[in-house]
């Protein structure tokens, strides 16, 4: 409860961005407070640890940020899921349908062994489609799905409903 109250207090609400009515959730300050965002990598590597991840997937960009030093701290490799055309070898791409239109995500295709149990970082889920999109890279890499973890998850969006046919039981964690 007090992580959560830390967390909360660092992150900010910008009104209409990126596009009038949208309140987007600014983590930039909780990135600047030292201790917000230890606590932030230390809960996140925690649940590495809970879940028996052996690797650390994060989503382009802001999932970058957190998921690097999760992977540092729990002792695991990291794995970039980036926007197509990011990425310099052979990759698996999956797309996504957003509110309009589609995208795509990729993975190198060696990023992954069979026998890796994989916990997707990223900061927050919306409407699900990018960490759905992730979990089908991943179970198409012959890996395993430890969970998906996100500081924030937005409740008034159906994000964790989309989710849950890709999470197969997995867990979702939202700090
Ligand atoms: P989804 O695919 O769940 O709709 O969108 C999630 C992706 O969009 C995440 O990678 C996240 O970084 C970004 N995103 C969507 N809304 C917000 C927001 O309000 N704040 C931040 N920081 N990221 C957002």
């Amino acid at each position: 409860q007090e992580l959560r109250e830390l967390l909360l207090s660092r992150i900010h609400d910008v009104p209409d961005y990126p596009k009038p009515g949208v309140m987007f959730k600014d983590i930039t300050p909780l990135l600047a407070d030292a201790k917000a965002f230890a606590a932030l990598t230390d809960a996140l590597a925690g649940l590495c640890e809970r879940h028996g991840a052996t690797k650390v997937v994060g989503l382009e960009a802001r999932g970058f940020i957190l998921a690097a030093p999760v992977a540092v701290r729990a002792g695991l490799g990291f794995v970039p899921v980036r926007k197509a055309g990011k990425l310099p070898g052979a990759t698996l791409a999956q797309s996504y349908e957003l509110e309009y239109g589609t995208a795509e995500i990729e993975m190198h295709a060696d990023a992954l062994v069979e026998g890796d149990r994989v916990l997707v970082i990223d900061d927050v889920l919306a409407t699900g489609g990018t960490a759905e999109a992730s979990l089908k890279l991943i179970r198409r890499a012959g890996a395993e799905v430890a969970g998906v973890a996100v500081l924030m998850e937005l409740g008034f969006l159906p994000g964790r409903a989309r989710l849950e046919p890709a999470l197969d039981g997995a867990p979702l964690e939202a700090l």
